[in-house]
């Protein structure tokens, strides 16, 4: 896939203007088993992996499981594919390298230094990441403008600007947290308990906590800057 492919594929369409059941519909429609979900179990993931259910939508669901998640979210995990009947395929971090990484630093050592912390995100959730898309032609995540400084400019679909080759559908981009819970109660859309304990995002356990800033992944790596609060899988720094 490339940019002249995805600019065929949306012609004459103002994807952005389309509402998140439409582009779901359309990503699907447009992909078929080209297209890899990516999903988090995050209360946006959850109001995706909900709209695919409803068209009978099944593209490739994929897990990252960066070996270091917060339990709750693997007794979650339990719930949703028991209620969806999906079975997502779980990527896990390199062992070489992430034997290397570990017998070189600390555990936690990426509290003390960025560049060690992103090393971490690459090793645990950035290379299975694109292990995962690799040879597929689209892929889907719940980002949302709203959700911190960092995400004010996705569109709903693009060139994915980190992985090479792949076109990034996001379909609740201009979504707010209100509308996300607001759809998740009225479709009965199951989500991680940990939100009803302050957790606005939710990622690996030494690197989340609750948080009641504005910012919703201000309890994300909150030793750092809200500018620097991001991983690598979705922006290049
Ligand atoms: Fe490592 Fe923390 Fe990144 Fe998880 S979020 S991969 S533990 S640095």
């Amino acid at each position: 896939m490339d940019a002249s492919e995805l600019e065929k594929l949306t012609l004459g369409q103002d994807m952005d203007a389309r509402s998140a059941t439409e582009i779901v519909g359309w990503a699907w429609e447009t992909f078929k088993d080209d297209l890899v979900f990516s999903c988090s179990f995050s209360a946006g993931d959850m109001v995706l992996l909900d709209m695919l259910a409803r068209i009978d939508a099944k593209p490739k669901i994929i897990f990252v499981d960066s070996c270091r998640l917060i339990p709750e979210t693997y007794e979650f995990i339990d719930v949703v594919m028991d209620r969806y009947r999906i079975k997502p395929v779980f990527y896990f971090p390199d062992t070489k390298k992430l034997a290397a990484y570990l017998s070189e630093n600390a555990p936690n050592a990426f509290r003390h230094d960025r560049e060690l912390r992103l090393a971490c995100c690459e090793i645990r959730r950035h290379e299975p990441l694109r292990r995962a898309n690799a040879g597929h032609k689209a892929w889907m995540a719940g980002l949302r403008r709203s959700q911190c400084e960092t995400r004010r400019a996705v569109t709903k679909v693009s060139m994915d600007p980190v992985h090479e080759g792949i076109a990034k559908i996001c379909p609740i981009a201009d979504w707010s947290w209100e509308q996300v819970f607001t759809y998740a109660k009225e479709h009965s859309v199951p989500v991680q308990p940990l939100y009803e304990r302050g957790y606005m995002s939710i990622g690996c356990a030494p690197c989340t906590r609750a948080s009641s800033s504005g910012d919703e992944r201000a309890g994300r790596w909150w030793w750092e800057s809200s500018s620097e609060r991001e991983d690598g899988v979705h922006f290049i720094f």
